[in-house]
């Protein structure tokens, strides 16, 4: 087989799986922003992702009903 084409074929792979990454990287980059609030109910210091805001969620201590709070009233 001619050199080249591998050569060629081996790049564009290349290409590719590096797109993917950085894609999947700006991805996960967007959604692993943790922000943090407390339990209404057990003061327990909670974690959720900025697309959880405005949603209901379980804690995780007790198990308590909590509705994640927009960004400006979370805690560091
Ligand atoms: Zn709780």
């Amino acid at each position: 087989m001619d050199t080249t084409i591998l050569l060629m074929v081996f790049g564009v792979a290349a290409c590719l799986v590096a797109g993917v990454v950085l894609f999947r990287r700006r991805r996960s980059k967007e959604d692993d922003s943790f922000y943090h609030f407390r339990c209404p109910k057990c003061q327990r210091r909670l974690r959720y992702l900025a697309r959880q805001v405005g949603h209901k969620g379980k804690c995780s201590n007790c198990s308590g009903e909590v509705v994640f709070p927009p960004i400006s009233q979370s805690i560091d």
